[in-house]
């Protein structure tokens, strides 16, 4: 039996937090008289997106009493929107291999990807995907009723050298949607219980630096919910809000990124931002890769196919961050179509009817909707998008969150695990391929549950938590919902956008960046002069858009210095004065940690924000099934 629980059917014991004082109390409110229920499950997860709801179905299935806490409708999370499919080497349109997904995967991250994890992603995805099916998830087919798969940029057969491969598993240009809806299905066959509409505010933490839960803001009632638990897993996707032009939701604001953060946690790789190539041009919404796949091709305002300039042999199917600069030279060298020749076309218009209609239906809607565009007849406007986080929560390949040691090697954080884009494991490393995140959801969910289900009995007790970190979350929540200041939300996230997208884009310059670094810590510190209307804790949309707003400044500080930092071109992260990549003092991962001076005592003088680093993981994760990939020059 499952559950979803909303405010009027709580299940939990209350009781109120006693007020702590840690030596800034005198600035904290009367927390005592707060009202919160407590809970303790097996494990938490948080995040009822692919990974969370796929981390949750794995959780239940090894015994373990779950709770799933998400801010959002399980079906409403960004994986439905979703469009060109999954990789896996099934071999249904061609001969294929995990091997060959494996050698595009590592080239495509730009050697910064831990070739442990990308060896364990590519192994495990036929099954993953086969999973699916069994799962229910309604694929479209072959004519001999096989799963169907696409071409998608950056994948070859034969380690590069036997062209293009059909990898992408797809259901027409809804893949997203498709999986989103059967895994909520199956989890609900689980016996999981889902606080739906509950906000994550921060992870508990024990004074020994082990994560034993998280606590929460029931959005309907206002009542706080703290959830004990020996497993929590951050599920709670990318942080693509941060900028003013993204494809993502409006709720992908790295709040699990944040919350590690606030934790005293490292972030990893944070300045690899993949931009989509095809985001309607003024709306930002996407056009999936899949057509391109599908025969779609970009083409300047001289009428010319420039792809085939850039990349003679992959073409229009390069990969993403390829693709991306080409279109802007373009624009910047006077190509670019439009009025103000500010963008690119992208044509559909040569492929047959039906092509569109069984493949692509939704992008044919899209473009009617948000570009006033007939695909059949006309081309599509487009321009580079913010898209995807390649960075985020650092974990190792079984899905446990670490950080550095005193001798920074590589220490497993007790009780916490990431999964899906809020995590950095890191398979994508300075650049995603297409279709490689959906895999990335279902296999390192299941993983998590794996390794959660191996190292922990049911029913296990657990630590007491540190009531100071309990206590600053709350005054953190409570200086929001009081807060007088002179800003609007909406103002401070405006400009938090402007210079992400001006100072962080697709070329970086060390005066765009160090620029970027003045620009976004000023901004951050806008956010203690914020003023929020509403005062009330029943459905606090004002309040939730002011931690949102938080979290998303934390994301996009540790973006900007992160970039800032790295002096070299790597993947999505080009810098044109440093234009090549630099192995031999760059090919390391970037672990950044935040410190909040904006009133929060616990991070004194640290600076804004704190760079260490860390080494890439060179090593497969079993040489007798494939070696590791040694470095080479990127070319398509
Ligand atoms: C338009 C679009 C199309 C895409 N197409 C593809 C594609 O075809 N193939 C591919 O591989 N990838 C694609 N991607 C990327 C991929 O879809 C995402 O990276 C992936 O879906 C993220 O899944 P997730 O489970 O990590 O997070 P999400 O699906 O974003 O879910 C996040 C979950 O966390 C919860 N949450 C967040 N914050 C909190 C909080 N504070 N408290 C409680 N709950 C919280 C939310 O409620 C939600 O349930 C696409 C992305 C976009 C934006």
């Amino acid at each position: 039996m499952h559950a979803i629980v909303r405010a009027g059917n709580l299940r939990g014991a209350w009781s109120r937090v006693a007020p702590v004082c840690g030596g800034w109390c005198s600035r904290a409110f009367a927390t005592s008289g707060y009202k919160v229920v407590d809970h303790e499950y097996d494990a938490v997860v948080v995040g009822a997106g692919g990974a969370g709801l796929r981390a949750t179905i794995g959780m239940c299935e090894a015994g373990l009493k779950t709770a799933n806490v998400t801010k959002l409708f399980p079906t409403r999370s960004h994986t439905v929107a979703a469009q060109g499919g999954i990789n896996a080497a099934l071999g249904n349109m061609t001969r294929d291999d995990w091997r060959w997904h494996m050698y595009d995967t590592v080239k495509g991250s730009d050697w910064l990807g831990d070739q442990d994890a990308i060896h364990y992603m590519c192994r495990e995805a036929p099954a993953a995907v086969l999973e699916l099916e069994r799962y229910g998830v309604p694929f479209s087919r072959t004519e001999d009723s096989k799963i169907y798969q696409r071409a998608f940029g950056g994948q070859s057969l034969d380690f590069g050298k036997g062209g293009q491969a059909y990898r992408c598993a797809a259901a027409a240009d809804r893949t997203g949607h498709a999986l989103l809806h059967t895994l909520y299905g199956q989890a609900l066959k689980h016996d999981a219980t889902f606080f739906v509409e509950y906000f994550a505010l921060d992870l508990l933490m024990s004074q020994d630096g082990k994560c034993v839960g998280v606590l929460a803001l029931c959005l309907e009632d206002g009542t706080l919910h703290r959830f004990k638990s020996n497993a929590t897993v951050l599920a709670t996707g990318g942080y693509g809000r941060a900028y003013f032009s993204a494809t993502s939701a409006h709720t992908c604001t790295g709040d699990g990124n944040a919350m590690a953060a606030r934790a005293g946690l490292p972030l990893e790789d944070q300045e690899f931002v993949q931009f989509h190539p095809t985001g309607i041009y003024g709306a930002g919404c996407l056009i999936t890769e899949g057509c391109r796949g599908e025969g779609g091709f970009l083409k300047n305002a001289n009428g010319e196919r420039f792809m085939e300039r850039y990349a003679p042999s992959a073409k229009d199917l390069a990969s993403r961050d390829v693709v991306s600069r080409s279109m802007t030279i373009e624009i910047r060298e006077g190509r670019g179509v439009g009025p103000q020749g500010d963008h690119i076309y992208l044509h559909l218009d040569h492929l047959p009817k039906e092509v569109l209609d069984s493949r692509l239906p939704g992008i044919t809607e899209t473009a009617k909707i948000f570009a006033g565009v007939d695909a059949y007849k006309e081309p599509i406007p487009v321009l580079p998008t913010v898209h995807y986080n390649m960075g985020g929560v650092p974990t190792n390949w079984k899905g446990e969150v670490i950080k550095l040691d005193a001798d920074g090697k590589d220490e497993v954080v007790p009780g916490l695990y990431a999964c899906g884009e809020v995590a950095c494991a890191s398979v994508h490393g300075a650049n995603r391929l297409g279709a490689n995140s959906l895999l990335d959801l279902v296999v390192f969910g299941r993983a998590v549950s794996h390794t959660v289900g191996e190292k922990l009995k049911p029913g296990q007790t657990v630590a007491t938590e540190d009531p100071a970190v309990t206590e600053r979350s709350i005054w953190n929540m409570e200086r929001f919902r009081n807060a007088k200041g002179s800003r609007s939300v909406a103002s401070v996230r405006l400009a938090m956008q402007k210079v992400m997208q001006n100072n962080a884009a697709v070329f970086r310059t060390q005066d765009s960046l160090a620029d970027g670094c003045t620009k976004i810590d000023e901004v951050y510190q806008q956010l203690g002069d914020v003023g929020v209307e509403d005062r009330s804790l029943v459905w606090n949309t004002d309040l939730i858009e002011a931690l949102e707003l938080q979290n998303l400044l934390q994301n996009a500080v540790v973006t900007m210095h992160s970039a800032e930092a790295r002096k070299e071109s790597r993947g999505a992260h080009a810098r044109e004065d440093f234009k090549d990549r630099d192995d031999e003092n760059w090919m390391k991962h970037t672990m950044a940690y935040v410190a909040d001076h904006t009133g929060d005592p616990l991070s004194s003088d640290r600076g804004l924000v704190k760079l260490e680093y860390r080494p890439v993981i060179n090593s497969s994760l079993d040489e007798s099934e494939q070696k590791p990939f040694p470095p080479a020059k990127r070319v398509y």
